[in-house]
This record gives structure tokens, sequence and C-alpha cells, in this order.
């Protein structure tokens, strides 16, 4: 049963006439942190967030008042699941396309399979990006063994290979140089259709987080720089230290990306600055980002409202930065320092409540607002 919706607002004034109003259920794919600082942000707006995740410990769980655990292949889930909420959204791109577009017959779902069917494959985010003439690496498409040599004629080394799809932090990809045997790299991540890109010779790592409802509003938020350990992001440094145009160049390209996909909901950009003029997209997620973490405590409107706000048809809020901020991931046993990040006045710490402490794995962040 779909939930009443008790406020009834002035028409003229609620924004869009399409608008998912307060006091409505949201519906989250996955329950990760990403959901489940979603479902807090969506409390904070009066609206109440249904999670469906496989994982039986789903972090998001805890802060939602519903929660189903089925599989993504699962129909009759599926099914009750649509019939619980008013729109659905997702924190995890590799939803399997299908089950989008299953839901989308049955219930808004933003944002949709078609910028699922780009985002998840690296070959089809690049051509999408070609196509509207942002530049990328240089790449091809690796479907068979004999692809390998050509790719190194063609595009060259030293080189990245990675797995076309399901690819997170670093996982799927080998890095080629003109030792490494291609055939044992290829065998290395499967043996399944790949990628190989030429390896950018970058200045830094940035990121544009944009959000689009489906009344055509864009909002982009601050570039920010980030910097990785182990392929994994440690650090998001706000404003990324770039030059205006550099910032307004990157900006336009996530405003196009979003504009041309007819995004509803949000997309997070990862490029490379490789010079004063250059700007390369890298990679692309339709949801909240790791990098956007830092507009909790540290932007007029938090990524996560922001997410609400666009799948909802809601006004979207203002990206603005607050001033410059800095948002350190807690990896693994870094979460047990919480006593003196507590101490520290001007440190925010957020805790995604997870019980497996693993290396490497997502246990927390901290935001500092810095002085002007
Ligand atoms: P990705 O999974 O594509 O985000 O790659 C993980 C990290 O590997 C990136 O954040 C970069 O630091 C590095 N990387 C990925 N692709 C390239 C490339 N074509 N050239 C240089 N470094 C890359």
């Amino acid at each position: 049963m779909r939930a009443e919706n008790p406020l009834k607002l002035n028409p003229a004034r609620s924004g869009s006439m399409t608008a998912i109003k307060p006091g409505s259920t949201i519906g989250i794919l996955g329950g990760g942190q990403l959901g489940r600082m979603t479902a807090m942000a969506a409390a904070r707006l009066g609206y109440k967030t249904h999670i469906f995740s496989p994982e039986p410990d789903a972090p998001a769980k805890d802060v939602s008042s519903a929660f189903t655990q089925a599989s993504y292949e699962d129909k009759k889930a599926l099914e009750s699941f649509a019939k619980s909420v008013d729109v659905v959204t997702l924190e995890f791109e590799n939803v399997p396309a299908d089950a989008v577009e299953f839901l989308s017959k049955k219930i808004p779902t933003r944002p949709g399979a078609k910028v699922l069917e780009i985002t998840q494959d690296r070959i089809a985010e690049k051509d999408f990006c070609n196509s509207l003439k942002i530049p990328t690496a240089p790449y091809m498409a690796i479907e068979k063994e004999a692809d390998l040599k050509i790719a190194a004629e063609k595009i060259g080394l030293p080189a990245i290979l990675k797995t076309r799809r399901f690819g997170y932090d670093g996982k799927g990809q080998v890095r080629l140089n003109k030792k490494t045997d291609l055939v044992d790299a290829w065998t290395g991540i499967g043996n399944q259709p790949a990628i190989w890109e030429g390896m950018v010779d970058f200045r830094l790592e940035i990121s544009v987080i944009a959000a689009r409802s489906p009344s055509g509003e864009i909002v982009c938020y601050p570039a920010v720089e980030n910097r990785h350990k182990n392929q994994i992001l440690d650090e998001t440094i706000v404003p990324a230290p770039i030059y205006p145009h550099q910032a307004k160049k990157a900006a336009a390209i996530a405003r196009k990306i979003a504009q041309q996909m007819k995004l509803q909901g949000m997309i997070a950009i990862e490029m490379f600055v490789v010079n004063k003029d250059m700007i390369l997209v890298n990679e692309m997620a339709p949801r909240p980002h790791n990098s956007g973490h830092w507009t909790i405590d540290a932007a007029a409107t938090s990524q996560f409202e922001q997410l609400v706000r666009a799948i909802c048809d809601l006004p979207l809020g203002s990206p603005a930065a607050l001033g410059p901020a800095r948002m350190k991931n807690l990896l693994g046993e870094d979460c047990r320092k919480y006593m003196d990040i507590l101490s520290d006045p001007t440190a925010k710490l957020h805790l995604y409540g997870k019980g497996d402490i693993k290396p490497g794995r997502k246990m927390g962040h901290v935001t500092r607002l810095l002085k002007k």
C-alpha cells in the first residue's frame, strides 16, 4: 500500500506539479553507506525510506522505515517493493538494468535504465562522452586475445586494462608496461570484455557532482580534488586547487552530461586535469559519491538532500561550499580513532555502523571545515 500523503502543500508553492511530496516513501536499491546517508537526509525532509538490498547487514537498514532483503533478480520481491514506495532511486550503479527496467514500468525510477546502460559499461561511457565532444583517455574495446596486440600498437604502452563492467576502487584493473605479458594480464582480470586505456599523465584528479530534476533543473557542486591511496579515495580537498577557468570547464562538462543523458537524479563525474587547458573524463557514477561526503557538513545542501530533491522533483538546493574543507575516509582500523577525532572541535565524524572491520573497507569519514 502506498502511504497517504498527509501534507497538503499549496501547489503554487510546491515546485513542480509532479513533485513527490514529503510524507511519501522513497525506495532505495542498495543498502550501503550511500543509502544510509540518503535515508537520513530523506527523513530530515519528512520522507520515509524503504531499502532493497541483497545484503542482510546493510548499513542503511538501521535508519530506514522498511527493509527488503532479496536478490535484484527476485521479481516477486521487486513487485511488492514497487507497491510500497512512491519513487525509486539507487545508491549502487551495478544494480542489474533489468531490475531497474522492471521497476520503472510500475513506479518512477530515477535514474532510469538508459543512464545505467551507459554508466555500467566503461566503453559505452567513453563513447557517450566522445559523442558529446568531451575528451577521455584514448581507448579500445578488448573482446578477444588478438585485440591486445592491436591495442598495443594502436594506443600504445604504458596503459591500463580494466574490465568493462563491475569495476570499483581499482578492482578489475591491471597496469601494463613494455614488460607485461599481455595475455597474463588479461587472464588476471578474468578474460572478460575489457577496455584498454592509454595511461594519462595527469596533474590531479577531480570530480564534479551534478543533480538534475525531472523538470530539467540542474545544479553542479564545485570541483574537488580527490587523492587516492591504493586506488581507494583517501582525501577530498574542497575546492580543487585549479584555475577558475578549469573549474568552469569541469562544471560545464558535468552539466552537459547530465543534460544530454536527461538524467533524473545525481551523477558524479571523475576527471583528470592534464594541463591548463585539458580535462579528461575518467568515469561516472549515477548516484551520490564518496567525493561528495564533504557536502553534508560543508555545503549549503548536502549531496544526499540534493538527490532527494532531484528524484522528488523539488526545487534543487544551493551547491555552494561554506568554505574550504577536507574530507578524509576512515578505512578499516582507522575507525577505531573515534575518540581522538571527537576530541577535535573542527572535526565532523560520520560512522557507517558496519560491524566487520576489514582492511580498506569504508567504515566512516571525517570532514573538517577550514578557516577561510
Ligand atoms: P578508475 O576505476 O577508472 O577510477 O581507476 C582507478 C584509479 O586509477 C584512478 O583514480 C586513477 O588514479 C587511475 N587511473 C585510471 N585510469 C587511468 C588512466 N587512463 N591513466 C592514468 N591513471 C588512471
